[in-house]
């Protein structure tokens, strides 16, 4: 298996403080990783330092055969890795299609210029991804008209106009009931086909359902990974968060 995303040695602090600390990690091309355990492990900042928004005070992140450490968060994106945070941030006063035709621009600056003379390959890109959502019907309905499920399908499909390689999804399922949760993991099944997938979730059952391996973190560092059952079985993490 081809390794996409090789993390060495990474540490994140905060004043002295580490949020992550020596954490060591690959993933694997076509994975749905999961990041799991208590709040304050460093979940969200692994995420952070993958994805240039903070930047770690030592190790390394590779990107294929690309040290990306040192990158600026736009620089990132240009390169293929993708961050949704757990808040859907689309537009409200644009229809599904339209926030789509924003993503599909990459250089925003472009967007009122290109609005009606996208090429073809982006219609149609477009056009596959509304049907991947699930949205293609609502297209020209404004988000302020979708389920809490909807808008963050809408915002992975954005995610999805820019063509990335690796995804990363902050706490995707929050805030939705089984049926929407459930979906939406028949979705990241459905990316991963082209798209590697991170996921920060709490949500284990989800985690059950469609985790090829999970990171268990705790206090900044990795307290096990493996298959879920490994991991849910390993007494340290019952202690430390599933027993809880
Ligand atoms: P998780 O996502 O697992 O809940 P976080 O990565 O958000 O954990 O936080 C890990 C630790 O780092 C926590 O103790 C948190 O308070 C601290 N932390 C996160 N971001 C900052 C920051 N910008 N400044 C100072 N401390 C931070």
């Amino acid at each position: 298996m081809d390794s996409i995303l090789q993390i060495d040695n990474l540490t994140v602090s905060f004043d002295g403080f580490k949020a992550v600390n020596k954490v060591n990690t690959g993933i694997e091309k076509g994975e749905i990783r999961f990041f799991i355990g208590p709040n304050g492990a460093g979940k969200t900042t692994l995420l952070d330092a993958i994805c240039g928004r903070v930047k770690p005070q030592s190790g390394q992140v590779m990107f294929f055969d690309v040290d990306v450490t040192r990158y600026s968060e736009h620089e990132i994106v240009n390169i293929g890795i993708g961050r949704k945070f757990q808040v859907p941030s689309v537009f409200t006063n644009m229809t599904v299609y339209e926030n789509m035709e924003l993503a599909v621009v990459k250089d925003r600056s472009l967007y009122s210029s290109m609005f009606h003379s996208l090429k073809k390959e982006q219609i149609e890109r477009i056009e596959d991804i509304l049907v991947t959502i699930g949205l293609y019907e609502k297209r020209f309905n404004t988000p302020i008209a979708l389920s809490h499920g909807e808008k963050q399908w809408l915002e992975i499909g954005m995610l999805l106009a820019q063509e990335p390689k690796l995804m990363l999804l902050d706490e995707p399922v929050a805030g939705m009931g089984r049926a929407e949760t459930d979906k939406t993991g028949e979705l990241l099944k459905k990316i991963a086909q082209d798209c590697t997938i991170i996921v920060v979730e709490h949500d284990m059952e989800f985690v059950r359902d469609y985790a090829s391996k999970v990171t268990v973190l705790h206090e900044g560092a990795i307290l096990d990974e493996g298959s879920v059952y490994d991991v849910q079985n390993n007494q340290k993490v019952i202690d430390v968060y599933l027993g809880r």
